[in-house]
């Protein structure tokens, strides 16, 4: 493979042939093949499959004078072929063997080296690997110096291609034992016992740890399993190809388990809900970088690891340790391989916890050394353990990997300063420690982070913005569009931390290098659920546009897109020419290609008469005596002037389920001009929707809004908007996506089923990012159920593309289609036509309409037509 390749897509790629490649990290939607190869990665599964150096079998590498070779298992008669060659690959053979050939050499190497016990061990150059092979004694092991670059950090050389041994699939069943511990000491005693049970993964996580996931809204929902408050959860999976035979593991793993009374309570997890929880798992190392604040989970000793039989002696002194620095211990581990996920918390922008990090990795380096440890177990020295790396393999060992460096790299052009020669830890860290806090004025309220320099500080670099579109989610469009880096979340909220930090403008924020970035950014939301930090780009990129505006003033398209409101208020006055003009092929053409709009996209039609007109109209038509419950209809802009029969639609349904429906005059919502930063105009919107609504929105008179991108403005911008916080929260808990509030009274008992029809339907439904973001699909796949014979199903597509006007902008239409073509448009074109396909944004009908040619409805219309 070449080594861009992302794991989890070689494993799809794999799966129909019966294979697959075994070390699986966290990040293994987003992590490279090259990557992997480089960090010698590992992950849960090491303990049955092993890490990535078993599984490298060649490397086409490119080496540092520019020529070509391909490291792979060697014969001695190959190897001396090799070396009698003059060439870079000749020279390497040579002078590597005759740097450890010397007995004293391969003596000092096992002495010093980590405990070979310790499957994942990366501390240097692996030449304790390559020693053991048939050049140096009589083992039968062939040379293959894809060992030593397996874990080099691309210091010796650059892979072009791998060829990997991969393994049968495992077997099919798998099911997942939770233990349940009062203590973190019985759970650490429970691990030697489970993992005589043939497991395929053993990990634990402790309870701050679990405490982070219950509030990350991805990972509440997979917390399911959780009984009490456990202070550990020993996480057993296990395998078999027969049912039956899994299930006697499972009853024979339980039985053991309870002879040892270590576990107060336990889950056995299958199927779908085992993927949830290793969904929980894998979130946690990116959740423990989730903190608000200067105080961070710092990477410096996060994944030590020691043989099994000292683990529970190492975490004791590693506990006191950390003690002594006022340090609580986190205990995340992959405990079946005898490693241990941890971080400090830390301020480095203070120079005394600056002296603390460099005083605690040197105390644990010395810890791992007397264990005979590997001070990085899985993600590699990199820029923080490599100086470490004298004091754990000593002196003379540390001369060998630096002349390994010099055969291979001998200008040092390969990745400087990692592995040998490596920077103090303390050096070229983010922040100047002890720099004045630099505050910087907002219009959006950035509080709850601390401002908006903090908010985009958050992002720790897990990569959750690199998945890929298959792995779920809708986190990074633009990325999943582009596959470039300065596209990627992370690209955003750091390139802005910078700018923040160092820019010498007045205005921090008037760089075109920001412009560029956060370009393509289609303010789709999804990073503030999914990203483990919650880092809001969307919140960014509006409040960075409104101060880049301030100083190169407001483009004539983004105007028109931000005050689209009023431009339908007035075409809606005489809607048939504006129609008119809006589909005649020339004039519109015109009108597209002068405003900088894509020719290729439709232009909305302007409804006859704005749903606002026909509610005025139809005040005193009939008002229904009994009703359940009153509540506020929010009008929006899109549904006011485009969408208006999809507003009757709601009222007449609301009103047929026994809902008095009121409308009060209000303001839009503001949606278009958040997204292009008219923050001004946007604030005085918010507040004055929010006096408008404060005396008037309860528990029992919920405001109800059926445009997810407007009414959920409530929900998250208006209160970072409006001057009066306590009314906007409390408008905020009682506004509802028409679903919720439908979902809602059915829960309560004041919708049924009986109130439809019985005819068969078949639906696919395609939620809106912000329903994603700020609620749940749930709410409309429970609806759109009601009617009893209806068969919904939820499309797993990302953002649709159109993310309100960013579709429309010419230079953005192609990524626009592409973001489309991903998954949703290719899901909906091979639908049949008796299909429904529901969607409940604007935009998505719309972009659904351009892509696929398909009429998308909202749920409200399907369930209108459904009511008896
Ligand atoms: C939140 C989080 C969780 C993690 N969980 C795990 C885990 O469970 N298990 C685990 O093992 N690791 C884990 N890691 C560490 C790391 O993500 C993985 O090891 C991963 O495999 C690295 O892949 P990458 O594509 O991100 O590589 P990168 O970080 O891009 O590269 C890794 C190294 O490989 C070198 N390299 C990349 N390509 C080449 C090439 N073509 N030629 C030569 N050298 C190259 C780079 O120079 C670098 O030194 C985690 C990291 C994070 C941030
Ligand atoms: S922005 Fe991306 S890299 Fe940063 S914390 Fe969020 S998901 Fe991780
Ligand atoms: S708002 Fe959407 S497009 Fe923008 S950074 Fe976040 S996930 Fe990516």
């Amino acid at each position: 493979v070449q080594p861009g390749v992302i794991r989890d897509e070689l494993n799809g790629y794999l799966e129909p042939y019966g294979l697959f490649f075994g070390p699986n990290t966290s990040t293994s939607n987003r992590c490279m093949i090259g990557g992997m190869v480089g960090n010698n990665s590992s992950g849960t599964t090491s303990i049955r499959y092993g890490v990535t150096r078993d599984k490298v079998l060649e490397i086409d590498a490119i080496l540092s004078d520019g020529s070509k070779a391909v490291f792979k298992a060697l014969s001695q008669e190959d190897i001396n072929n090799k070396k009698n060659t003059v060439t870079a690959e000749g020279k390497i053979y040579h002078e590597t063997i005759e740097l450890l050939k010397p007995k004293e050499v391969q003596a000092g190497i096992v002495s010093e080296f980590p405990d070979p016990q310790i499957h994942r061990r990366n501390t240097g150059y692996a030449i304790d690997e390559i020693i053991n092979s048939n050049v140096f004694n009589n083992s039968q092991n062939n040379l293959n110096l894809c060992k030593l670059l397996t874990g080099s950090e691309g210091t010796l050389a650059i892979s072009t291609a791998i060829k990997l041994a991969l393994d049968d699939l495992p077997p099919s069943y798998n099911a997942m034992v939770a233990f349940h511990f009062n203590s973190i000491e019985n759970c650490l005693k429970l691990v030697e016992p489970v993992m005589q049970h043939h497991l395929y993964a053993c990990e634990m996580m402790d309870d701050t740890i679990l405490n982070l996931t219950k509030h990350n809204k991805t990972q509440e929902q997979n917390r399911f399993f959780i009984e009490g408050n456990p202070k550990a959860i020993l996480m057993c999976e296990l395998r078999d190809d027969s049912e039956s035979v899994l299930q006697k593991q499972i009853d024979k793993l339980l039985v053991a388990s309870a002879e040892t009374h270590l576990s107060y309570a336990y889950a056995v997890l299958k199927g779908d809900n085992v993927n949830k929880a290793v969904e929980l798992r894998k979130a946690g190392l990116g959740l423990l970088g989730n903190m608000v604040g200067d105080k961070k989970a710092v990477a410096c000793i996060e994944d030590t690891a020691v043989a099994l039989n000292d683990l529970p002696n190492y975490i004791s002194e590693f506990t006191n340790l950390m003690k002594s620095y006022g340090q609580e211990a986190v205990y995340y581990a992959h405990a079946g391989a005898g490693e241990l996920h941890l971080r400090p918390i830390l301020n480095l922008k203070d120079s005394k916890d600056v002296d603390l990090f460099r005083e605690i990795t040197t105390e644990v380096s010395k810890l791992i050394k007397k264990y005979k440890g590997s001070m990085s177990g899985e993600h590699g020295d990199g820029i923080v353990r490599g100086a470490f790396i004298p004091d754990l393999i000593g002196p003379e060992n540390y001369r060998i990997l630096k002349k390994i460096k010099s055969i291979f790299d001998p200008h040092n052009i390969f990745n400087p300063g990692k592995i040998v020669d490596a920077y103090p830890m303390d050096k070229n860290l983010r922040y100047q420690p002890d720099k004045p806090a630099i505050e910087i004025k907002t219009i959006l309220d950035f509080s709850e982070s601390k401002g908006i320099l903090r908010e985009a500080e958050k992002c720790n670099g897990s990569g959750d913005c690199r998945k890929l579109p298959e792995s779920g989610g809708v986190m990074c469009p633009s990325y999943h569009a582009t596959r470039n880096e300065k596209d990627t979340t992370r690209a955003r909220a750091n390139a802005l931390r910078e700018f923040l930090t160092t820019s010498e403008q007045d205005n921090r924020f008037n760089h075109a290098e920001l412009k560029s970035v956060f370009d393509l950014c289609l303010s789709c939301k999804a990073c503030a659920s999914e990203c483990p930090s919650s880092v809001d780009v969307a919140s960014l990129k509006s409040e960075f546009q409104h101060q880049y505006q301030q100083a190169n003033g407001i483009a004539l398209r983004t105007k028109l897109f931000a005050f689209n409101n009023t431009i339908n208020k007035y075409a809606g006055k005489v809607p048939r020419v504006s129609n008119f003009v809006f589909t005649n092929k020339i004039i519109s053409t015109i009108l597209k290609k002068i405003s900088g709009i894509a020719t290729q996209r439709h232009l909305p039609i302007i409804s006859i008469k704005s749903l606002d007109k026909i509610i005025q109209d139809a005040v005193n038509v009939k008002v229904k005596k009994e009703y359940i419950k009153q509540v506020y209809f929010f009008n929006d802009e899109f549904t006011n002037y485009l969408d208006t029969s999809i507003g009757v639609d709601a009222l007449e349904l609301l009103e047929a389920l026994n809902y008095k429906v009121i409308h009060v005059k209000h303001k839009e919502s503001g949606r278009a001009l958040i997204s292009k930063g008219l923050l001004e105009h946007a604030k005085n919107v918010a507040n004055f929707n929010i006096k408008t609504f404060k005396d008037l929105i309860t528990e029992n008179t919920p405001l109800i809004g059926i445009e997810p991108s407007a009414i959920l403005t409530f929900r998250d911008e208006y209160l970072k908007l409006a001057d009066d916080k306590e009314s906007a929260k409390t408008i905020a808990k009682y506004t509802f996506l028409i679903e919720e509030f439908i979902q809602n009274e059915i829960k309560a008992g004041n919708i049924s089923s009986k109130q439809f029809h019985r005819l068969e339907r078949t639906i696919k439904f395609h939620g809106h990012c912000y329903q994603k973001a700020l609620s749940n699909q749930k709410s409309s796949f429970d609806i759109l159920n009601l009617p009893e014979n209806y068969n919904v199903s939820i499309i797993t597509s990302g953002c649709c593309g159109m993310a309100g006007s960013f579709g429309y902008e010419k230079e953005h239409y192609a990524v626009s289609m592409q973001i489309g073509e991903q998954l949703l448009f290719p899901k909906i074109r091979n639908t049949s036509s008796e299909v429904i396909i529901a969607a409940n944004g604007t935009s998505c009908r719309h972009q659904i309409k351009d892509g696929t040619q398909k009429e998308a409805l909202h749920p409200v219309t399907i369930l209108k037509q459904a009511l008896i």
